[in-house]
């Protein structure tokens, strides 16, 4: 079982959309589970504070290390295998790899800041495993832990009906590139047709088809992935 915990100001945002679909059938099914602990818990006044001004000045509030790391302790404390996530712009690039690598983790615990992010004292004391979704900045970081999440889940055994749907899927082939383009009834639809080496029923050719479309798409729309850059290094 892959068994997430989730730190956060905002418990109510999950499941979320982790609770529809593949990933909720699989919640229900024990195959992952997620445990949402309230930062606010953790707050030492009776506000309830979780953040503060910025030391030397600037817009916005940081997330206090006194409560986050109270929180973070009662966590780690409970889980001692547990690997140690925090979302934030700044992390390493999430990727299908990425992924890959999480789910072999038996327990995950991820951070979802908020406000301006948190102190930096935080990340010095754990040295967490920093992961970004991407180059944007979000409001939080509970979107971002659902889609690390999303991907993760769909990758578990019995989570999608047919496995080879997770290794021929973008990202996932060997060399990691893109998926090849695809088609379903009708055979014709505006004037468009389908592939005739789709319908021709020779599993050879099609293979080989498909194979130089995967390549021709990605070296349009992606090339930089034929270069490997997809298989960046986990750590
Ligand atoms: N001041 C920060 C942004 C803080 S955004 C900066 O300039 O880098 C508030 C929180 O949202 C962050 O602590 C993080 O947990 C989350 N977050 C925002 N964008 C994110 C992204 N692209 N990937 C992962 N987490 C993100």
């Amino acid at each position: 079982m892959f068994n997430v915990a989730i730190l956060t100001i905002f418990p109510e945002m999950f499941p979320g959309f982790l609770s529809c679909s593949l990933a909720g059938k699989a919640l229900k099914k024990k195959i992952w589970d997620l445990e949402v602990v309230d930062i606010r818990f953790f707050a030492k006044d009776k506000h309830l504070t979780v953040d503060d001004v910025p030391y030397g000045g600037g817009a916005g509030m940081i997330m206090r290390p006194d409560v986050i790391g109270d929180a973070v302790d009662n966590v780690l404390s409970a889980y001692k295998n547990t690997k140690f996530v925090y979302m934030t712009p700044s992390g390493i690039k999430f990727n299908q790899s990425i992924a890959k690598e999480l789910i072999r983790f038996p327990h995950v615990t991820i951070l979802c800041g908020r406000f301006e992010g948190i102190d930096q004292r935080v990340i010095n004391e754990y040295t967490p495993y920093e992961l970004s979704i991407g180059d944007y900045i979000l409001s939080g970081g509970e979107p971002a832990a659902m889609v690390v999440l999303d991907a993760c889940i769909r990758l578990l055994p019995g989570v999608v009906n047919n496995s080879n749907s997770i290794t021929e899927e973008s990202f996932s082939y060997s060399n990691g590139i893109l998926e090849y383009p695809q088609y379903t009834r009708p055979k014709q639809w505006r004037g468009h047709k389908v592939p005739e080496v789709l319908l021709s029923g020779n599993h050879k050719k099609i293979s080989n088809w498909r194979q130089k479309q995967s390549f021709v798409l990605t070296k349009r729309c992606r090339p930089e992935l034929l270069d490997g850059e997809i298989n960046d290094k986990f750590t």
